[in-house]
């Protein structure tokens, strides 16, 4: 049996990402890692976070986030929080890590799935949240199906054969079983999850089965708010991981 997992939104939370590593292999070996973008911003770690990624067989696309640390993107249209984390993080990456950066591409194509960090569309800037959205975005990619990250929050949206369109939270555990209809996945955030559930967010695709499944693992959010608080990080960033919004 063939297992992916699907990773999405570290920024910058090395103890979230250690916990998900740890809890992949508690369900098998996983051939690769599918990592969805916004790899750091907003959190303590972005180097560490980058090295740790990078000791696993794994393949990347770029976020918003990610081009920003590196100068690639205009940050007048974050938030304040965003853009003082965004200055932060940029003064804490190594030539390296620039580097790996600056090369992540901005879509993939894994099997039957085209990865995105936004959008098939746009995937720098583009939410898929609304089901006209997601509409429009199912005419661009030519994959079955599409993995997304960037809303933070785990969520499925469905464009089946009679050209019903539908939505769907993920729930951990049940599993999303991949047949004709064509499918949007995104499987939340590592770290910083906004769907009102503080736990670190991932799922797996199992090949084999044609199955994607989703997960929930608690970390040491204390951990990582500590370290974020000593960084002067701002407080909002801080607050809201207790929360999961
Ligand atoms: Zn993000």
């Amino acid at each position: 049996m063939m297992h992916y997992a699907i990773i999405a939104d570290i920024h910058s939370n090395l103890a979230a990402l250690q916990a998900v590593l740890k809890d992949m292999v508690n369900h098998g070996k996983m051939e690769e890692i599918w990592c969805l973008g916004d790899i750091v911003g907003y959190g303590p770690d972005p180097h560490e976070c980058i090295a740790l990624l990078r000791q696993h067989q794994h393949v990347s696309i770029a976020g918003n986030h990610d081009r920003a640390a590196i100068g690639k993107l205009d940050t007048s249209y974050f938030n304040a929080d965003a853009t003082a984390a965004a200055q932060w993080t940029a003064g804490h990456l190594t030539g390296e890590d620039r580097s790996y950066l600056e090369n992540l591409p901005l879509t993939l194509q894994k099997e039957n799935f085209t990865l995105a960090h936004g959008s098939p569309r746009e995937p720098i800037w583009e939410y898929v949240l609304s089901l006209s959205i997601a509409r429009d975005n199912f005419a661009c990619f030519q994959t079955g199906y599409c993995l997304v990250g960037h809303s933070h929050v785990p969520q499925v949206f469905r464009y089946s054969e009679d050209g019903k369109l539908s939505s769907n939270a993920l729930r951990p555990g049940v599993g999303l079983i991949l047949g004709k209809d064509r499918l949007i996945i995104n499987p939340g955030a590592v770290g910083q999850p906004r769907d009102s559930d503080p736990r670190a967010s991932y799922a797996i695709y199992e090949s084999e089965g044609k199955t994607v499944r989703l997960y929930r693992v608690e970390y040491d959010i204390s951990l990582t708010q500590v370290k974020m608080t000593q960084q002067k990080l701002p407080p909002h960033l801080i607050s809201r991981l207790s929360h999961g919004i």
